[in-house]
């Protein structure tokens, strides 16, 4: 028999009477990530979905890595599933797990038992398969209460099963659980690492990037598509929105004082990002602001930043240090991508002194000198979109 693999749920067993919509979810997702590495059945049983390979040529390594990175589950484990025969198991158990029983001190077997016609009782298995291996493993001391090694056996239905040592799991909840929204991905390091964390929410996202050509290059476009294509490797398919963003910030260097040159260009970002959110049934915007990490992330410029509109704005990373950022970001694959030296939009006109503090009174004063609805309206007919799949 082949080997399967066992996704243990995290906050979904905490559903109730909707569950099986997040279960659903969650298995929909499992099959759409693991689908290029072959034919695999995919169910879920008490809080559990199996993956199962259809056939011998299932990248079974593959598939487990892909497991890794949706998001629902806590742990996943390769198991091998054999006939449920006590000796099958125990064979099993040595060939399966004989690496680690040599290299842990202490074990233990657990059984569950869901097919209660097996002739054994969980406790008799256990011990069965527990003596004997301590037998063949004697470096291997058994210890109940405080084990190294756990030695999981699972009677189910049409087979048995044995696994050792979970992987820690993507967490989280199921992408498209939870909402949709609109996220800001510049080419940094912090927006991917925000997009990812509230795509681990559920929510399913739309990335946004906003782009001031020539000021900022091809090449620092392509740098935010492959940020984009990283981040789908937890965050599922999606559809990155490139606004040009070139005439507005020209018209805000002409027309504005310099010291509110990037508050005022972040209030465009957010409205054009929230016109894009309610054209996609999006509920929230997404950006990857840290408190007081520039002049543009004090509480005074958050708070003029999202006056302009009336969805919430999140901020993942809101309290976050940014070596805890950089963390997060090598987790997830984007830290060597953003540290790439490629210019983004909010250094093309930086002023000389931000303001750090500014007034909305003022702001708002400032921008009557522009056209705000055209410049949107503008800006928003001249979406690239560029479908993203890892
Ligand atoms: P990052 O590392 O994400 O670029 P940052 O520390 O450089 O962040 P800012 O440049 O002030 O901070 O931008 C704050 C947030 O605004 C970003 O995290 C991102 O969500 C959004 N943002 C900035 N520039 C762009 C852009 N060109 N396109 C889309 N979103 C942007
Ligand atoms: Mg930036």
């Amino acid at each position: 028999m082949q080997d399967v693999i066992l996704l243990k749920h995290g906050e979904i067993v905490l559903k109730g009477l909707n569950k099986r919509i997040f279960e659903d979810k969650f298995m929909a997702n499992v099959r759409r990530r693991i689908k290029e590495f072959g034919d695999f059945r995919v169910y879920t049983v008490q809080s559990t979905t199996y993956v199962e390979p259809q056939s011998a040529d299932c990248d079974m390594d593959a598939a487990l890595d892909a497991c890794c990175t949706v998001f629902g589950a806590v742990a996943v484990t390769r198991a091998a599933a054999c006939e449920k025969d006590k000796d099958a198991i125990l064979e099993t158990a040595k060939r399966y797990l004989g690496g680690a029983m040599r290299s842990a001190k202490s074990f233990k077997v657990e059984t569950k038992r869901s097919d209660k016609s097996f002739p054994m009782t969980s406790i008799q298995l256990s011990q069965y398969v527990g003596g004997n291996l301590a037998d063949a493993f004697p470096e291997c001391r058994v210890d109940v209460h405080n084990p190294e090694l756990t030695v999981h056996l699972e009677i189910r239905d049409f087979a048995a099963y044995v696994h050792g040592v979970p992987i820690p799991g993507a967490g989280g909840m199921p992408v498209g659980s939870n909402g949709v929204a609109v996220s800001m991905l510049s080419g940094g390091i912090d927006s991917p690492v925000s997009t990812y964390m509230v795509a681990k929410r559920g929510v399913k996202v739309i990335p946004v990037h906003f782009f001031s050509f020539p000021y900022t290059s091809e090449l620092a476009k392509e740098k935010v598509i492959e940020l984009a294509k990283i981040c789908s490797r937890w965050c599922g398919k999606m559809t990155l929105e490139i606004v040009p963003f070139t005439h507005i910030q020209e018209e805000i260097r002409d027309k504005c004082p310099e010291e509110y040159f990037t508050i005022i260009m972040r209030r465009f970002m957010t409205r054009i990002a929230e016109r894009i959110a309610l054209a996609n049934g999006a509920s929230a915007i997404v950006t990857g602001e840290s408190l007081g990490q520039v002049a543009s992330q004090t509480m005074q410029a958050m708070g003029v930043t999202e006056e302009c509109v009336s969805l919430p704005v999140l901020r993942p990373l809101v309290c976050l240090d940014k070596s805890e950022i950089v963390i997060t970001a090598r987790k997830i694959g984007t830290f060597d991508t953003s540290i790439l030296p490629y210019e983004d939009c909010c250094t093309v006109f930086t002023p000389r002194h931000p303001r750090t503090k500014p007034k909305i009174e003022d702001v708002r004063e400032i921008e009557k000198a522009l056209d705000i609805d055209a410049l949107c309206d503008e800006a928003v007919k001249g979406i690239e979109r560029v479908v993203i799949s890892k």
